[in-house]
């Protein structure tokens, strides 16, 4: 028997954690609800707040590898339910670098980590974005599609890249793009690697920007590469590594873990966090909405009708910070998703937060569908987290094959 207090099971956050809680929440509060209105009616990238959350040490890479190295893993998945309660459109650009910055962390050698991550945030005064860019037009759930070719160039040692990328946060405008492309087509998600783009490559151009539902604080474009020339040593992971994989291939052994897949895998308890803060928000603001709007001689939250709805909201929005709260505590203690635990944290947050904010809405009536009122954006927001990442659809698809054993479609 253990003689901690509890046995040794814990639901406290550390001290640290905490305090890194209270000081994010702060920002949020203070620097990112005032402003959330004003930017996802402009549909911009907001260039102030990034640079005053990069003054304070919040957008910095110190503060998101300080998290996500946090001992109980609880350090990433409560940072960003804070800053997304503040925001969900400022949210995503004041984190859509760092799933750049996990493609490159998750598979990259130390030299590429040191070299490229903090190349994706910057410094105050010199705020820098990166940018992940796997999905294409006709390649989107289906990663296995990805038609965008890196071919090598043996004269030169540098790869060279053709292709389209779409829906790319930061796509476009982010210092670093780390872009997924196929070395041999013939083997589908099996025969693709990641690529570093450097700053300033040529050959790489931003399409389309596009306009959206919601998250619009946050920068969505196409990506284009052009013959785009990149050193050998953009290689993810190293030029070795790849060759043994191919190898392995051909000759008919399993190749280990694809990188793109590797990133989703290790970011989807953190996408969850992300909905569950926009789930929170809006409950928060349709409980205190519930008990100062007076119909009928009373407040309208003394109706068991808005009262239940309310006791579903909370209840499931703290159901989905729990599910997300284990698959990020397993995945720091190194745990394998063996129930597909990340996809069920992903899957059951995002759509909490669809649900929740939909019934915010309801809550607050006719001022719940205006945009004087905060919650339809929170509604629209809410959205993208049910498609990005591995759609809802696809995370059942996970979750189903590991709970059956078959390979379901
Ligand atoms: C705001 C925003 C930001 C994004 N940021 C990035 C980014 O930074 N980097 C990046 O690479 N991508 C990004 N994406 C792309 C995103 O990951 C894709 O949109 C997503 O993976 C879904 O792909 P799709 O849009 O092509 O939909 P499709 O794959 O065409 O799916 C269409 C519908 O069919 C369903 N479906 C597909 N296959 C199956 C199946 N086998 N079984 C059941 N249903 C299925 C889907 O669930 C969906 O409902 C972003 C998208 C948006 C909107």
């Amino acid at each position: 028997m253990s003689e901690e207090p509890g046995g040794g099971f814990t639901l406290d956050l550390s001290d640290d954690v905490r305090e890194m809680r209270d000081w994010v929440h702060e920002f949020a509060q203070n620097v990112m609800r005032p402003a959330a209105a004003e930017w996802d009616e402009r549909e911009e990238t907001p260039w102030p707040i990034l640079e005053e959350a990069s003054k304070i040490g919040l957008y910095s890479l110190d503060f998101f590898a300080g998290q996500w190295l946090e001992p109980t893993g609880l350090g990433t998945p409560v940072a960003f339910e804070e800053i997304f309660w503040g925001d969900a459109g400022i949210g995503l650009a004041l984190t859509g670098s760092c799933l750049a910055a996990v493609a490159v962390s998750s598979s990259g050698t130390p030299e590429q980590i040191g070299e490229w991550l903090p190349q994706m945030f910057g410094s105050p005064g010199d705020v820098k974005l990166g940018a992940f860019c796997s999905s294409e037009p006709d390649a989107g759930s289906d990663v296995g599609a990805i038609r965008t070719r890196a071919v090598y160039s043996e004269a030169t040692d540098e790869w060279v890249l053709n292709g389209t990328k779409s829906w790319a946060t930061n796509g476009g405008i982010a210092d670093v793009h780390v872009v997924v492309a196929s070395v041999d087509p013939s083997l589908g998600s099996r025969g693709q690697a990641s690529f570093i783009v450097p700053p300033g490559t040529r050959g790489l151009s931003q399409g389309q920007k596009f306009r959206k539902h919601g998250v619009r604080a946050s920068h969505t474009a196409e990506v284009v590469l052009d013959d785009a020339r990149v050193p050998g040593r953009c290689l993810v992971g190293g030029k070795d590594r790849l060759d043994a994989r191919l190898a392995r291939l051909a000759g008919g052994q399993a190749a280990g873990e694809q990188a793109a897949m590797k990133t989703f895998e290790a970011s989807r308890p953190t996408v969850a966090a992300m909905a569950v803060g926009v789930g929170r928000a809006a409950f928060e603001y349709a409980r205190d909405y519930a008990t100062q709007r007076v119909q009928f001689g009373r407040p309208v939250g003394q109706n068991q009708g808005i009262a239940f709805m309310l006791a579903d909201m909370q209840a499931s929005v703290d159901a989905a910070r729990l599910l997300t709260w284990r698959a990020a505590w397993m995945a720091r203690q190194g745990r394998k998703f063996t129930r597909a635990e990340g996809s069920i944290s992903k899957l059951v947050a995002a759509e909490t937060a669809v649900r929740v904010t939909e019934q915010a809405i309801q809550i607050l009536g006719g001022n719940g569908y205006t945009r004087d009122y905060p919650v339809e954006r929170m509604h629209r927001d809410a959205k993208i987290f049910t498609i990005f990442e591995g759609t809802s659809e696809i995370q059942r698809m996970i979750i189903g094959r590991a709970v059956t054993g078959l390979p379901v479609r």
